[in-house]
């Protein structure tokens, strides 16, 4: 629908619309050339606020992107917990870390410095249409400038699991079983600094829950569940998981106080279908986040910057650049992806004693084939190496 007082409001011209303002929306915006004109526009009054993630993550991948160290907490001690087992592991190799989030992203908004590229907080894209000529006409609305319309060559949808772009323009919709999470954020106490806990069983239903020291000490204590595979909140869950006690035996102590984050991510298999024309989607609107724990930052980083660069390329007038971004996520992603995704379904049904089993199991595996599952990377070693000890555990009752 075409709203004509929008019509009379101003009109901004960019080359690149990128709607949001997460990493994988700044990201594409540092990567366009000198000459691209780009315009982010960010719901949220600031970058990095709130916190919607728990920044967990792998130290060779934040040294790979370039990420500054004093914004991640390099974690050597991993500890999966069920209501009755536990697998620990002392990390050597591929060595986890948490991200200050936060600063992160700011980290990643100021990459485009110095470039053609526009950043507007506190401006909710609204809605696009396509226009005979082939540009978009977007209407956003702002804290600042009020109602105002973007005419662009292209657009990114980079709004997370909202898909906003790609919901108004009718080339796809917000996904229907989704990944909501809560976090409690408080002072890191004795808790060890360089340590993770990962949860499952009767305290995280349907999901999981986790305990990450950031490098501010603190401490973010997270459940997510599955929407709709299960009716309750996180919310409820957290409530339940406090009254439970288990807080103790992972080393943690609630507090009274405590600053309270929230988030939701897709949780539906991979499409490899990324490209529209001249609209074109990536990071969580491309349900690039690992199918088994929800890891997407990372991710959202490197794709974005593959495609800011291609959308660079494409506007030059190479008409394979955009196909080279889909065909380079696809090879990533869509194998992996289907199998983890198959794992995901599974074990969001697992009962508290399955799960039992299952942490058990995991504790026999070596740190390389745990960080495997976890990154959702299933090479063959893995999977065989994964079948065997199910075969065993079932042959030995
Ligand atoms: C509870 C939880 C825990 C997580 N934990 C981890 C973790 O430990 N490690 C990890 O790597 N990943 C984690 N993830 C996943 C990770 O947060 C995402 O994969 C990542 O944020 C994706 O980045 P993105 O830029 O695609 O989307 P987002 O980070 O969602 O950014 C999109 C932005 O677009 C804005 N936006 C949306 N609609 C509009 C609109 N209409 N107009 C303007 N702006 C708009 C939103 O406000 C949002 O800030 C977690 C997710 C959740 C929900």
């Amino acid at each position: 629908m075409i709203f004509w007082g929008w019509m009379l409001t101003d009109i901004i011209a960019c080359d690149v619309l990128i709607v949001g303002g997460g990493p994988a929306g700044l990201s594409v915006a540092s990567h366009l050339g000198d000459d691209v004109h780009s315009i982010v526009v960010h719901q949220d009054a600031e970058i990095g606020l709130p916190v919607r993630t728990s920044g967990g993550t792998w130290q060779r991948d934040m040294q790979a992107l370039g990420i500054p160290p004093e914004m991640y907490r390099v974690i050597d001690q991993l500890d999966f917990f069920s209501d009755n087992a536990e697998a620990r592991f002392a990390v050597k190799d591929d060595k986890m870390a948490v991200m200050d989030v936060t600063a992160v992203y700011r980290h990643l908004a100021s990459l485009s410095d110095g470039k053609r590229s526009e950043l507007m907080t506190g401006a909710k894209f609204l809605s696009c249409i396509e226009q005979e000529d082939g540009q978009f006409l977007s209407q956003i609305r702002s804290r600042d400038r009020g109602n105002f319309n973007i005419l662009s060559r292209m657009v990114i949808d980079a709004s997370g699991w909202q898909c906003a772009v790609l919901e108004s323009l009718g080339l796809g919709q917000k996904p229907q079983r989704t990944g909501v999470g809560i976090e409690y954020e408080f002072l890191r106490g004795d808790f060890e600094p360089n340590r993770a806990v990962l949860f499952v069983g009767s305290s995280a239903l349907t999901g999981y829950g986790w305990i990450f020291p950031t490098p501010d000490n603190r401490l973010r204590l997270g459940i997510g569940v599955i929407n709709p595979d299960t009716d309750l909140t996180p919310r409820q869950v957290m409530d339940a998981f406090e009254a439970s006690g288990q807080a103790a035996r992972y080393g943690i102590e609630i507090p009274e106080d405590y600053e309270t984050n929230a988030g939701i991510i897709p949780s539906e298999p991979y499409d490899p279908e990324l490209v529209f024309g001249n609209v074109v989607r990536t990071g969580d609107a491309a349900n690039f986040a690992t199918p088994t724990v929800g890891e997407g930052i990372r991710i959202a980083v490197e794709y974005g910057r593959l495609l800011g660069t291609e959308v660079t390329a494409h506007l030059g007038g190479d008409d394979k650049a955009l196909g080279r971004y889909e065909a380079a996520a696809r090879r990533e992603f869509q194998r992996d992806y289907k199998f983890g995704f198959m794992v995901n379904k599974r074990i969001a049904g697992y009962s508290p004693e399955r799960w039992d089993k299952s942490v058990a199991r995991l504790g026999r595996l070596s740190e390389q084939e745990m960080t495997a599952l976890v990154r959702s990377r299933f090479n063959l070693r893995t999977m065989a190496r994964t079948i065997w000890l199910n075969f065993k555990a079932k042959v030995s009752g």
